[in-house]
């Protein structure tokens, strides 16, 4: 740990925490993979800030009154404080070098700023391959390339794992008897990937992107210069598009299921889609709701079979079909209202419901390549057999390809 980086317990938060004029904490945990990626920022920009602001680490399941106290449930959590006092917001998962330093510019001078930025080092690393993207299809195409002596540097905008990793079930995954919990899936591959010597860069912001020389810039200070290089960035959910649904995203609107059914323990529940996502997710979300109203614009589900038998099999979950939906609306916590128009008669309703979960298909994460990829009528790129694009040394694998399953499966072997 740096000498800039103070570890401390509970009984000494008051003297150096609250009596510092500028601190930021980090609460961590061991065996916590995120824990791992934030230290490899806080302690450098502890370096750098560090005679202005206090950087101070406690671990939290040893101070776990306090960590309550704080309302800090999950590792890593950063909080800021100021005289005594806490700012700014809770950050937590995976934490960019960028957020940090944008909340610690916040209450120092422009000119301070100016001076500490200065301080910054640049630096250049240089890779055989970099992979984007460090989801089922990026981990692979990494421990292929490793296990081949070839160095590979996998860069994600958030924490490595991908789509799987917020998949609460996985059971068509060949070599797991019982089905498996899609976070233990995830972090299996990445942790495979970094046994075979893959190195990562996560929860980076990308500045630049060239494709034509295979560099990129990251995190304002870091040029990462490959041979070759490997898109993996999957896709994101689709948004419905209708009103309300940005203004209440994570408000009572989601896109997965994983990470907020919890939340709806006997409670009323409305799941757009009609696909395999909207189906499987719905079931998993029956086993908390009391009900599930699945609507779905057209008159066939366009789930497998079996899903649909078994969610027409589990009794809380219910079907409008032929429903088109017009406003999400909201009147409390978990009192919400979706207008849907019936596509037969025209008659237009207001389902009241605790929350909204939204399945209804998925964007290819393209943007950062300025068109100059070679894509389908979707956005999907158009790579070949050998997932070569259309540019000279820039391959592309997983579910932003063009193809017709997209699944764990498919994003393996595109990167074997
Ligand atoms: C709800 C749900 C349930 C599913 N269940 C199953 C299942 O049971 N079985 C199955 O086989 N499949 C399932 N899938 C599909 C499966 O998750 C995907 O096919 C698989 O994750 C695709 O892997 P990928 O690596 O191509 O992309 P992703 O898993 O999407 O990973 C892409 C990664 O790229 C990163 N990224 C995005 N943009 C950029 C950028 N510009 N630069 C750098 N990094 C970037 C993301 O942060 C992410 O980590 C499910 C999907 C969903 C949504």
């Amino acid at each position: 740990m740096s000498d800039n980086v103070i570890e401390i317990n509970a009984d000494r938060f008051d003297e150096v925490v609250l009596g510092s004029t500028l601190a930021v904490v980090d609460f961590y945990s061991t065996e916590c993979p995120p824990c791992e990626d934030l230290a490899t920022k806080f302690e450098p920009l502890g370096r750098i800030y560090g005679e202005d602001v206090r950087f101070v680490k406690i671990f939290r399941q040893g101070n776990r009154e306090l960590a309550k106290d704080l309302d800090v449930s999950g590792s890593p959590t950063l909080l800021f404080f100021k005289d005594g006092k806490r700012v700014g917001p809770k950050l937590a998962g995976g934490i960019r070098r960028s957020e940090i330093m944008k909340h610690l510019d916040e209450h120092l001078s422009p000119e301070r700023v100016r001076e500490l930025h200065g301080r910054i080092e640049p630096k250049e690393t240089v890779t055989d391959v970099v992979i984007l993207g460090g989801g089922p299809a990026g981990l692979t195409a990494g421990i292929y390339l490793a296990q081949a002596h070839i160095k590979a540097l996998v860069v994600d905008k958030a924490l490595p794992g991908g789509y799987v990793s917020t998949t609460h079930q996985v059971s068509n995954y060949p070599g797991f008897i019982e089905p498996l919990n899609g976070y233990q899936l995830s972090h299996q591959m990445t942790e495979q990937a970094k046994a075979n010597g893959v190195q990562f860069r996560s929860a980076v912001e990308i500045d630049e992107i060239s494709l034509e020389d295979k560099t990129l810039r990251l995190d304002g200070f870091e040029t990462v210069k490959a041979r070759k290089m490997i898109i993996a960035t999957g896709s994101r959910p689709k948004p419905l598009g209708v009103p309300g649904e940005r203004e209440y995203l994570g408000h009572g609107i989601s896109y997965c299921a994983t990470c907020d059914a919890k939340y709806y323990d006997g409670k009323d529940v409305v799941v757009i889609g009609g696909g395999n996502s909207a189906i499987e997710e719905s079931l998993f979300i029956a086993k908390f709701a009391r009900t599930v109203t699945i609507v779905h614009r057209s008159e066939k589900l366009r789930a497998n079979r079996e899903a649909q038998a078994k969610a027409k099999a589990q009794p809380k979950i219910s079907f409008l079909l032929n429903r088109e939906i017009l406003a999400i609306k909201k009147y409390g916590t978990f009192d919400m209202g979706v207008t849907v128009r019936d596509k037969l008669t025209g008659e237009e309703t207001e389902l009241a419901t605790s929350g909204v979960f939204i399945f209804i298909g998925f964007i290819p994460n393209i943007d950062d390549f300025g068109g100059r990829i070679r894509t389908d009528e979707w956005g999907y790129i158009d790579a070949d057999r050998e997932m070569r694009t259309n540019l000279p040394g820039v391959f592309s694998a997983g579910d932003v390809n063009a193809k017709h399953y997209r699944q764990i499966t498919t994003a393996v072997a595109d990167a074997a």
